[in-house]
């Protein structure tokens, strides 16, 4: 797998728990990949009880028609995992990024695009439907994503943006706590989809959260008789 030296040029707080890492190398330009692969990261010198390395996968969450950067949303997970290794991380420091890797992407026919995800999943979808804009894809794209506060709501402006400037990009946020200052949907995505899909068997599905809410949105969709051949997934 290609193995690269990744300088981190900027770190964005999405929320208290997940930052968004900016990286590039030399060389960048070149490097290819597929939305919704990830690279395998590692920090020098960060390894495990028996002295390993210790690599985790993150999804790439920008696009490949983001030239020159790849960015790589995460959230703050075992405080003692590399993902909170990655959080003290600062600006100028690197990271080892090998890939890219996975199977988990844009499948044609590219029509009714329905991106749906929960928490940090949306991460690996974002470089789906950030390609298709920027190449101008003109189709709708839907996207729901599932939060548990609004302080959890990770994109949450730059999602409301993309859909103030692309008349068919859709947004529909929920979140599951009771919070009387939210003004939106409420409740799992689950319980939502049944509400603001009526046309749910013309659509085509990309899922990415963890493997429960996945699992149940599957069960959710082919209840409403969504073909299974139209729903693609990934869990984490
Ligand atoms: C294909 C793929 C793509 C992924 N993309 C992303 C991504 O884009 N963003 C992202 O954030 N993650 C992503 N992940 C998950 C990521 O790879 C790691 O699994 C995650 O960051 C946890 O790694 P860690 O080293 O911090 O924790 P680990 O040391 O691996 O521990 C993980 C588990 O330890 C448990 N745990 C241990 N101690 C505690 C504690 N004190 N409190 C709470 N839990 C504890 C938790 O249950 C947790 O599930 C992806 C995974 C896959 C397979």
């Amino acid at each position: 797998m290609p193995k690269f030296e990744a300088k981190i040029v900027s770190i964005q707080d999405e929320t208290p728990r997940v930052k968004t890492f900016r990286v590039t190398w030399p060389g960048i330009e070149t490097f290819t990949f597929l939305p919704g692969q990830f690279m395998m990261l590692s920090v020098p010198g960060f390894v495990n009880a028996a002295g390993i390395t210790v690599k985790r996968a993150y999804s790439i969450a920008s696009a490949p028609a983001d030239k020159g950067f790849l960015d790589f949303t995460i959230t703050a997970k075992s405080p003692v995992g590399l993902s909170s290794r990655c959080h003290q991380l600062k600006v100028g420091e690197t990271v080892i990024a090998e890939g890219p890797a996975g199977h988990f992407g844009l499948k044609k026919p590219l029509h009714n695009l329905t991106f749906i995800a929960a928490g940090s999943g949306i991460s690996s979808l974002r470089s789906m439907y950030r390609q298709l804009l920027l190449e101008g894809y003109a189709e709708p794209i839907t996207v729901l994503s599932g939060f548990k506060t609004p302080a959890d709501s990770i994109f949450k402006d730059e999602l409301r943006h993309l859909a103030h400037h692309h008349k068919n990009f859709h947004v529909i946020m929920s979140i599951t706590a009771d919070d009387p200052s939210w003004v939106g949907l409420k409740g799992r995505v689950t319980a939502v989809i049944p509400k603001v899909f009526t046309d749910a068997i013309a659509r085509h599905y990309y899922l990415c959260g963890p493997p429960e809410m996945v699992n149940d949105t599957i069960t959710v969709l082919t209840g409403m008789g969504v073909p299974r051949a139209q729903i693609f997934r990934e869990a984490w």
